[in-house]
């Protein structure tokens, strides 16, 4: 009898969809979206499925993904079960294990443009490629051993695109000569470099399209090579490897060709904008357009989660797409159905003005859903919105864990008790990294403020802003 033998997998706390972790508020359930798209069928699923087995809450993630709140005890399995059925699950063959589906859950961690395929700004279409992608990754046992936050990017170009979020690993496509195959630039531990950003973090190599999956997959296997076990994370292996090193390492066992000239150290991608989250944008087709909006601290109930895909059939093409701003998108809507489109979703709560108040506050779960929360975020969220000064983007944390902000936000106010935070402000210099949870101020930026009520917050939060328009 032959022996299989399996790689090790490391034990993980992050909820998925079969791993269903406990919370203060119950268990919670994270569904994956292959670039962030939701198909009007599986948006119905998750709403009877959250509705039958947990609190009918809907929480959008900053990796474009969705979570389940309030698992019920003895629901794990048949809600698992149920949104697996609705093809929400990592696609590899029934008959492998359960454990190879939990694997192949965690690694399917590749972010992609909400604009993908459709944003007239694209150097290229993202979407084939991060298919032929996540098929590799999950079909690779050895990837188990990854931790299930390991992450990567993959940017088209998209002017729809979020360039403060760290990444392990991070491709993107550059300016093509006519004729010319398109090539990626690579990066590690960080995010693609805009025009006007000050702090570089510069492209390593680039590599053609047609060996991007498999310099991917040499880059995974490599760090799996050389991380030692307290080595989780790319940035922690990039304490002890350069990253020229572990790149040149990469293509030499995938036998790949890379281009390492000094045009690549220098490439920059062209500016981004987050705004074009919020309402009606054209698309690379100029008949269509894409409509988006943000639900109120990002949740959404099974109401909203049912009228979505209404909204997405009725004006769009059946699908929408999550953000890693914790917001909607519909697709694909004919220029004469815009103005329909954005009332219907404005009526629904969504938010489409980007300088809302309530579009310009993130908050985590927060001490109602989580043990770790010293203070209701989510409530004070509101409150705080209804003073909140014109101009500052505020990320409230109920601990240094930042679960709702995967980037550095301007202003962070983070829980010290109840009713009660720190301020932070960002600093210019250098770009906000992931970094551990003790290491709060290089997390945060600089303490402007301490033990403050949200009414003091808000006082402060108006002062810095106004003393940040003086400068
Ligand atoms: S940031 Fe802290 S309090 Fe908020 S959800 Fe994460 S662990 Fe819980």
């Amino acid at each position: 009898m032959s022996h299989v033998s399996l790689p090790s997998l490391r034990p993980s706390a992050c909820p998925a969809l079969s791993r269903i972790v406990a919370a203060r508020d119950g268990g919670l359930c994270r569904v994956k979206l292959p670039g962030g798209v939701l198909h009007a069928a599986q948006a119905l699923a998750i709403a009877d499925a959250a509705e039958a087995h947990a609190s009918g809450i809907v929480e959008l993630t900053n990796r474009a993904n969705l979570q389940l709140r309030g698992v019920k005890s003895g629901h794990e399995a048949e809600l698992s079960r149920r949104l697996r059925d609705a093809g929400l699950g990592p696609q590899i063959p029934a008959a492998q294990a359960a454990w190879q589906a939990t694997v192949a859950d965690d690694v399917r961690n590749l972010l992609l443009s909400p604009g993908a395929g459709i944003d007239e700004y694209a150097l290229c279409d993202t979407q084939p490629l991060a298919r032929e992608i996540l098929v590799l990754l999950q079909s690779e046992p050895r990837l188990a051993a990854l931790s299930p936050k390991f992450c990567l990017l993959l940017d088209g170009g998209e002017r729809l695109a979020a360039l403060d979020h760290p990444h392990d690993l991070w491709f993107a496509a550059m300016e093509a000569k006519a004729d010319d195959e398109p090539w990626f630039a690579i990066g590690l531990a960080g995010q693609p470099t805009a025009l006007q950003d000050t702090a570089a973090n510069p492209a390593l190599a680039a590599v053609r399209a047609r060996d991007l999956p498999a310099m991917i997959m040499a880059l995974l296997h490599t760090f799996l090579d050389v991380a030692a076990p307290d080595e989780n994370r790319m940035r922690d292996l990039l304490r002890r490897l350069s990253g020229a090193d572990i790149v040149t390492r990469a293509a030499t066992r995938a036998a790949i060709e890379l281009r390492c000239d000094s045009t690549i150290c220098a490439w920059r991608r062209a500016p981004a904008d987050p705004g074009r989250r919020f309402g009606a944008w054209r698309q690379r087709d100029a008949r269509l357009w894409h409509v988006g909006g943000q639900p109120p601290l990002g949740r959404i109930d099974t109401h909203g989660l049912r009228a979505l895909p209404m909204l997405a059939e009725e004006y769009g093409n059946g699908t929408f797409r999550l953000t890693p701003w914790q917001s909607v998108l519909i697709p694909d809507v004919p220029a004469a159905a815009v103005a329909d489109a954005k009332q219907r979703l404005a009526s629904l709560g969504f938010l489409l003005d980007a300088q809302a108040p309530l579009a310009r506050l993130i908050a985590c779960a927060g001490s109602t859903g989580c043990t770790k929360g010293l203070a209701d975020t989510k409530r004070d969220a509101l409150d705080l919105a209804q003073r909140l000064p014109d101009g500052v983007d505020v990320h409230l944390s109920g601990c240094p864990r930042s679960c709702a902000a995967a980037h550095c936000a301007p202003y962070t106010l983070l829980a010290v008790e109840a009713g009660r935070y720190d301020l932070y402000r960002q600093e210019p210099l250098p770009a906000c990294a992931p970094l551990t949870t003790s290491d709060v101020a290089a997390r945060f930026g600089v303490r402007i403020g301490t033990n403050l009520t949200l009414e003091a917050a808000a006082q402060l939060l108006g002062a810095a802003a106004r003393s940040t328009l003086d400068d």
